[in-house]
């Protein structure tokens, strides 16, 4: 495969120029600066065909994906998009699929102001792995271990959204002509929450994307803060859409146990909850309370208008295993 010339007409020289790139695609390292008092936020994802996305997902799709998984890690540390870089494994030399997959490339990381700065081009099973940089005033990243007993806890947006339309695209479901295209959208073009992110530095005590399911990612923060939640499922903002779609069961399902919606769960004193309102009403980003914070350390209590549902996580096999 002419792997030269993929880098050349489709990924170098294409997209935003930042100030702070020293020396871009082209040689063996890109070279960045970084602003005095700031620090350096990475992370790295990979998406595999058949696993992490349908195989015939268009390349565009794919593309957004890739950036905005990556994108939304950035946007639960609170962090400010910089560089990313693509490793890219190529069956073969497509040049339309190549063309969209560039274009939705481009499109997302020109819209966070982010520049491609390197990559590997191999050819093989279809696989794309972004790295993502981007950047925090010193000490003030939101981490998953800062909770506390009584801390809110909120969700930006809807959960459920990608989840059903997973099942969609796979035919496993089927669903109102009129919300056919909204689900389908909230699970190939994700919207990372970037500006929510950012806004909630100093006031979120934690945060974390939700990409694997919203149980399994509020684990983590409950894990890593050595805390236990209790939640008000009647609380859970799910759309139009999904209520209309499924069963009030169904949709509790997508809304706990399905991936990919890439909101942000984060918990908030109750000192904050006033700033944490001003600053995000300024991004135009919802965030719904959903639950508590509570003493004990890796419990977990979901409540349904005011009764306990179930106890500990494997209670969520309930909604999982159907
Ligand atoms: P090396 O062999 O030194 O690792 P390569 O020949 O793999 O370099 O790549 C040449 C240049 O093109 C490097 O700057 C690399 O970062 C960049 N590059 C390679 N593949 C991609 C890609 N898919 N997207 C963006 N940049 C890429
Ligand atoms: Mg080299």
């Amino acid at each position: 495969m002419a792997e030269f010339s993929i880098i050349t007409n489709y990924f170098a020289n294409r997209g935003v120029n930042r100030k702070d790139v020293i020396l871009g695609i082209g040689d063996d390292c890109a070279i960045t600066t970084l602003a005095e008092q700031k620090e350096l936020v990475i992370t790295t994802d990979t998406l595999v065909a058949g696993v992490h996305f349908p195989k015939d997902t268009p390349a565009r799709a794919i593309a957004h994906k890739a950036v905005a998984v990556n994108v939304s890690d950035l946007a639960a540390m609170g962090a400010e998009p910089g560089w990313l870089s693509l490793a890219i494994t190529l069956p073969e030399q497509n040049e339309q699929w190549l063309e969209e997959f560039s274009a939705g490339l481009f499109e997302l990381a020109d819209y966070f102001n982010m520049q491609v700065i390197g990559g590997d081009t191999t050819q093989g099973p279809l696989s794309i792995t972004i790295t993502a940089q981007g950047m925090v005033p010193q000490g003030t990243a939101m981490r998953r271990d800062g909770a506390s007993n009584g801390d809110w806890i909120y969700v930006t947006g809807h959960v459920g959204d990608a989840a059903a339309g997973l099942e969609l695209v796979q035919g496993k479901i089927d669903v109102p002509e009129k919300y056919r295209s909204y689900l389908t959208n909230r699970l190939h073009y994700p919207s990372p929450r970037v500006l929510a992110g950012q806004t909630l530095r100093g006031i979120a005590s934690a945060g974390i994307d939700v990409s694997d399911g919203l149980l399994s990612d509020l684990k983590h923060i409950l894990n890593r803060s050595g805390v236990g939640a209790k939640l008000n499922l009647e609380s859970l903002p799910l759309s139009e859409a999904l209520i209309e779609s499924v069963s009030e069961e169904d949709a509790l399902r997508y809304a706990l146990c399905g991936g990919d919606d890439y909101e942000l769960i984060f918990t908030v004193p109750e000192a904050k909850k006033g700033s944490m309102d001003t600053a995000l009403s300024s991004t135009g980003v919802s965030a719904t309370c959903i639950g508590q914070i509570t003493a004990s350390e890796d419990k977990l209590d979901l409540m349904l208008n005011g009764e306990v549902l179930e106890d500990s996580f494997a209670g969520f096999e309930h909604f999982k295993g159907r």
